[in-house]
Formats: structure tokens, C-alpha cells, sequence
């Protein structure tokens, strides 16, 4: 896997390889439009925020980028191949997770367990089923170097209904990066946890992202101070509507998108 850095301020200039495109995305539902022509690319090196206010959308782009639904209208595409409702399984295996809060899904697994759910899938990829030795040793370390990055190695044998709120994002997080991700995309990573929890957990989402050389990540956030801190975009989105698409500075130095997107939260 590249070891490509995360850029702190924007995209390089040298266009970088484009990884997801979504043109013209429109979702419906029924007479309800949920999203209407949405497009924009995520290129290597990129964080992004999607933002917006309850009942915006970001749900249901999100839903749509990493397969779980088919637009109405137009098309997702990672690595230059259509994903359109191909499922969460397809995508992992092309390289794009999505944090699917399996701590809650699978709430008496220990830590090892839920962490191997996601590992073993990868390992079932690479060795076949009458190497099992090798599989099980090479299950076993990647558990083990995995549960290290996210600070969870003394909790391998902890059941997850026990863990902290905070503990259970990571293990979340960590989940998603066992499946050896290109692109991962995360649903409020740090929501329900303390302020002072939150930079903590970013910071080792952060650090992770580089060790595991990955390569962009899409985040739906809500705390202003997350997205301008760790974000090289922000995307915006109002009534299915793409908004804004922004540096962080430009979008928190716009009055009118700190009223419609942020209303009266705080603006870091
Ligand atoms: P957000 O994540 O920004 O809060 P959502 O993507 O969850 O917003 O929802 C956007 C809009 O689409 C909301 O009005 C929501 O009620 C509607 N919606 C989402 N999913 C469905 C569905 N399966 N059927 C009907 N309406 C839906």
C-alpha cells in the first residue's frame, strides 16, 4: 500500500489521482427528494467533511457513495468502476471502508473478536483455505498490530459492551482500517463522547491514517472545531443540495454558510 501523506491544507496542485467520482448523484424517495445532483470528486491525499444540518442529506450521499443504495439518477465511481449499490462487501474489496459502528452490532464480542471480523476478511482474500496456519498466525498479528494503532492492546480480551464510549469509536475506527482501506469514510467518529475525548480520538485517527498509508477519508461531522481542524474540504450540503465545496478557511470565513450550515453553533 502507497504511504501517501495526508496534506494539511488542500489537495496538490499536480492533480492528484482522483479515487471516487460522484456525477450528477439524485436520490428520491417516492416524492421525496433526498438529494439532487450532486458531483464532485475525492482525490489522493484528501480529508473531507460533509457537513450540513439535520435532514441535509449527508446520510443518505453517504449511503450512496459507499454502495449500500442506488441513486435515482447518476452514478458513484471508485477506482474508475461504477459502484452504484454494489454493497458494502464489493467496495471493501476494491478498497473503500466505511465504519459500520459493529460495537453496537455485536455488543458481546471481545475486542480481538470484532477487530477479526474485519481482518478475517482480508485474510480470507489472500490465503487459501488449506493455509490455515498461516492464515490464523497472520489473523493474529494483524489483530494484534491493529488493536496497537488504535491504543486498544490491553483490551484485546474485553468484551465491547464494557468499553468506554470513546474506546468503542476507536474500535469502530479500528474495524474499518482492519480491512486495509484506500478510502475510508466515517459517520460522526467522535459523536457521543467529550470534547476533551474528541481531539484524542482525531489525533489517533489521524496518526493512524498515515501509518496505514491511506489514501483520502470522508467524514460526516458536526463539531466545527473537528472540520477545521483536520479537514482539507468541506463539502456542504442544505435540502440535498451540494452548497458549498470548500477549503476550510474559505467555507469558515463565509457569513452566509456560518449562518445556514452552522446556525448558532460555535465556529472554531
Ligand atoms: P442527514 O444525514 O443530513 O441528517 P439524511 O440523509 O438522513 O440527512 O436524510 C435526508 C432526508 O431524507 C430526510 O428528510 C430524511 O427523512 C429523508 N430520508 C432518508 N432516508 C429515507 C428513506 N429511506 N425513506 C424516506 N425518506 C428518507
Amino acid at each position: 500500500m502507497s504511504t501517501t501523506r495526508l496534506p494539511e491544507g488542500g489537495a496538490s496542485p499536480l492533480s492528484p489521482k482522483v479515487l471516487l467520482e460522484a456525477r450528477g448523484v439524485s436520490k428520491h424517495y417516492r416524492d421525496f427528494i433526498a438529494l439532487t445532483d450532486i458531483s464532485f470528486d475525492v482525490a489522493e491525499g484528501e480529508t473531507i467533511s460533509i457537513v450540513g444540518p439535520n435532514g441535509a442529506g449527508k446520510s443518505t450521499l453517504v449511503n450512496q457513495l459507499t454502495g449500500l443504495s442506488e441513486p435515482t439518477h447518476g452514478t458513484v465511481r471508485f477506482k474508475g468502476e461504477n459502484v452504484s449499490a454494489q454493497g458494502p462487501v464489493k467496495l471493501a474489496r476494491l478498497g473503500m471502508a466505511r465504519a459500520f459502528q459493529l460495537v453496537e452490532v455485536f455488543p458481546e464480542l471481545t475486542v480481538a473478536e470484532t477487530i477479526g471480523v474485519a481482518a478475517v476478511s482480508v485474510a480470507s482474500r489472500q490465503f487459501d483455505g488449506f493455509r490455515s496456519f498461516g492464515r490464523d498466525r497472520m489473523l493474529r498479528d494483524r489483530i494484534h498490530e491493529i488493536a496497537s494503532i488504535f491504543g486498544l492492546q490491553n483490551k484485546l480480551d474485553v468484551i465491547t459492551r464494557t468499553l468506554s464510549q470513546g474506546e468503542k469509536k476507536l474500535l469502530d475506527i479500528a474495524s474499518a482500517f482492519a480491512l486495509k482501506p484506500d478510502v475510508i469514510l466515517l459517520d460522526e467518529p467522535t459523536s457521543g463522547v467529550s470534547t476533551a475525548d474528541k481531539h484524542g480520538i482525531m489525533d489517533t485517527l489521524m496518526a493512524a491514517a498515515k501509518q496505514a498509508g491511506l489514501k483520502a477519508m470522508l467524514l460526516v461531522e458536526h463539531d466545527m472545531d473537528l472540520v477545521a481542524r483536520y479537514s482539507t474540504r468541506v463539502i456542504a450540503l442544505q435540502e440535498g443540495r451540494k452548497l458549498a465545496d470548500l477549503a476550510p478557511d474559505a467555507f469558515f470565513a463565509d457569513p452566509v454558510l456560518q449562518r445556514t450550515i452552522i446556525g448558532i453553533r460555535k465556529v472554531a
